[in-house]
């Protein structure tokens, strides 16, 4: 096997990096943009670890949801794994990848009920994040990652996002042409401008602006302020956020508003949210709302109940589920999220809600040594998915219902096992489309205690 060498294969499976695999005499290959059971001739393009990446150069037996992908830099940029299929199958392919990995971990019991795609997939993304780098001609570019590179792939206008996100970038980088603005080179670390980010509540037409830089020094940041305002009044607040680390978390710690009040609101379930820089926020608004009615709707919460919110961000689930219930509390690890909460919770004139800053898992430890008991238990954590430490926590606080929220069913899978082994079972599994066209899928399960008393007391 060499680069460049040509194969027949098969594709057996999707995996969920958004690469097909295929076998070739004992090796895998990873097949780019494949779908399943197509076959053709495939050219080997780089070894890994785990065997070939190679592209179709010739499909032979083509899936019939297969499609043209309406995007000019999909073969290059690593945001998109599915654009080359029909909607519809990329929910179909969705579903049976989480029903796979439930059988994988001997949990075939539980069925994926149904996965909720939106009706209109596209300009989906409330938050945007563009990198910079200069071509080979020298001339500053403005776009996403390639795929397994820190390379940037220029664009013009991205299907996911909305257009005047797209507008306020191309400005962007006129001013940093005209500006003459440096860009932060991360391997001489020198240079000043690093990433842009955007958020937006298209409700409320508002626009935000983060020019992350290395430096607090920024120059002619007042000229750019002043044409990105002229140029794109919906424009509602700029920040300068200051990140001077070798790393490849984005936002640094340090902030300064450049103009406006640092945040933006955005209506969600009829109430209004502030929301800064560095707080987390759902991505996709329209799905988000239809995610939280839903899960909401599977807990039984009566005006006695206390409801514990994990994860929380800047409150959203608990406040939308705040006025059927008797108390509500927050927690949340990051500063910026608690910060907006209390603020939301305050503009939305809920009372009965309060907001801890703490790790989810000390905290539901620290509750369960109080013998603190919860009707309701929601977590939503990250990718990463929560600790053995949490679950048992949990458990002890003898939660009637817990809803888990996960943007990574896979972990949440894991998850699922250990609540099971500690007698709660797994009533209800649904997934939301809340990512179109990536691999990612949003998962929501409700669990309730089973008759079979916990292991733990
Ligand atoms: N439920 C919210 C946020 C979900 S995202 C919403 O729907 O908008 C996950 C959140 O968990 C983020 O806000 C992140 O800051 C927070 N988080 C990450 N690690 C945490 C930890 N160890 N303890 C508490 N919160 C954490």
């Amino acid at each position: 096997m060499r680069k460049g060498m040509r194969i027949e294969v098969k594709i057996k499976r999707l995996e969920e990096n958004g690469y097909a695999l295929a076998f070739y005499k004992g090796n895998k290959i990873y097949v780019k943009h494949a779908m399943l059971q197509e076959e053709g001739i495939v050219e080997l393009q780089k070894q890994l670890k785990q065997g070939w990446v190679g592209e179709f150069v010739q499909i032979k037996k083509q899936h019939l949801g297969r499609k043209k992908a309406d995007c000019s830099i999909y073969e290059r940029c690593g945001s998109c794994h599915m654009l080359h299929m029909d909607y519809e199958t990329t929910l179909q392919l969705k579903k049976e990848m989480v029903t796979n990995w439930l059988k994988e971990e001997g949990l075939s019991h539980i069925k994926v009920r149904n996965i909720f795609g939106m009706d209109t997939p596209y300009n989906y993304r409330n938050k945007v994040m563009i990198g910079f780098q200069k071509n080979k001609r020298k001339e500053v570019i403005a776009g996403f990652y390639e795929e397994f590179s820190h390379n940037i792939i220029p664009y013009k206008r991205c299907l996911l996002h909305h257009e005047k996100s797209d507008a306020i970038v191309q400005s962007i980088l006129d001013c940093i042409k005209k500006y003459k603005i440096e860009i932060y080179d991360e391997n001489r670390r020198t240079g000043l401008l690093r990433h842009v980010l955007l958020r937006h509540s298209e409700q409320n037409n508002a626009w935000m602006v983060v020019f992350v830089v290395a430096n607090t020094r920024f120059p002619a940041r007042k000229q750019i302020v002043r044409e990105l305002l002229q140029k794109h009044p919906y424009i509602k607040t700029i920040v300068q956020n200051v990140n001077t680390r070798k790393t490849s978390i984005v936002l640094g710690e340090k902030e300064e508003i450049l103009y406006g009040k640092g945040f933006i609101v955005d209506t969600l379930c009829g109430l209004q949210f502030q929301i800064s820089s560095r707080s987390f926020y759902q991505i996709n608004k329209q799905q988000c709302e239809k995610l939280y009615n839903y899960a909401i709707s599977l807990c039984n919460v009566t005006k006695h109940a206390s409801v514990l919110d994990t994860y929380c961000g800047i409150g959203t689930i608990g406040m939308c589920i705040s006025n059927e219930a008797g108390n509500v509390t927050g927690v949340e690890l990051n500063k910026d999220g608690v910060k907006d909460a209390k603020e939301n919770a305050r503009n939305n004139h809920i009372k009965n809600i309060t907001f801890v800053q703490d790790d989810a898992t000390k905290y539901m430890i620290y509750e369960a040594n109080k013998k603190k008991k919860y009707d309701v238990v929601i977590l939503d954590p990250p990718r990463s998915g929560c600790t053995k430490e949490f679950i048992e926590a949990c458990v002890r606080c003898k939660p009637k219902q817990i809803l888990y929220i996960s943007c990574n069913p896979k972990t949440q899978i894991e998850d699922l096992k250990m609540f099971k082994k500690l007698g709660y079972v797994t009533e209800t599994m649904d997934l939301f489309d809340m990512f179109p066209w990536t691999m990612h899928v949003e998962s929501v399960v409700l669990l309730s205690k089973s008759n079979n008393v916990s292991k733990l007391s």
